[in-house]
């Protein structure tokens, strides 16, 4: 999936990157980065965004927004929907800290690694990552207005 959300393309538009700080963002795991190099016309950059996306799952689009990578669709979307969260928190929680880094408090690194391998490899909820999840959504979109599969 790929967006601009405002939350995900700031945080894409920023020397710091993606900070792991919340338990929302520990859930989604190690990102990476993709140099902007203006509009994407030319198929040769598809090698360039696969060789930075290596083993992550989500990629930070410098100056442009974000793309994140699953099994599934499902997957995909969730991985996306919380990573919108979490760049909400760290757009929050910076404003929170005055511009200065000093005042965020990051967890200790097996903290981050040990809350993403429960989510991601232990099957959290009982299913695959994302799939129960998606069925919630789509109970929700059909009760909102369901033209949208017309
Ligand atoms: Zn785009």
């Amino acid at each position: 999936m790929h967006c601009h959300e405002p939350s995900a393309t700031g945080v894409a538009c920023v020397k710091q990157g993606y900070l792991e700080l919340a338990q929302t963002s520990h859930q989604i795991g190690p990102v990476a980065y993709h140099d902007y190099h203006g509009i994407v016309v030319d198929r040769g950059e598809q090698k360039s965004l696969v060789e930075d996306l290596g083993d992550k799952k989500i990629l930070f689009l410098k100056n442009h927004g974000v793309f994140t990578a699953g099994e599934s669709v499902s997957s995909a979307r969730c991985l996306m929907y919380q990573l919108l969260k979490a760049t909400e928190i760290q757009s929050h929680a910076s404003a929170c800290a005055l511009g200065n880094e000093d005042n965020l408090v990051l967890p200790a690194a097996d903290t981050v690694e040990k809350t993403f391998d429960v989510v991601q490899h232990k099957q959290f909820s009982g299913a695959p990552y994302g799939v129960k999840e998606l069925s919630v959504y789509m109970r929700w979109l059909d009760k909102m207005d369901p033209s949208y599969r017309l």
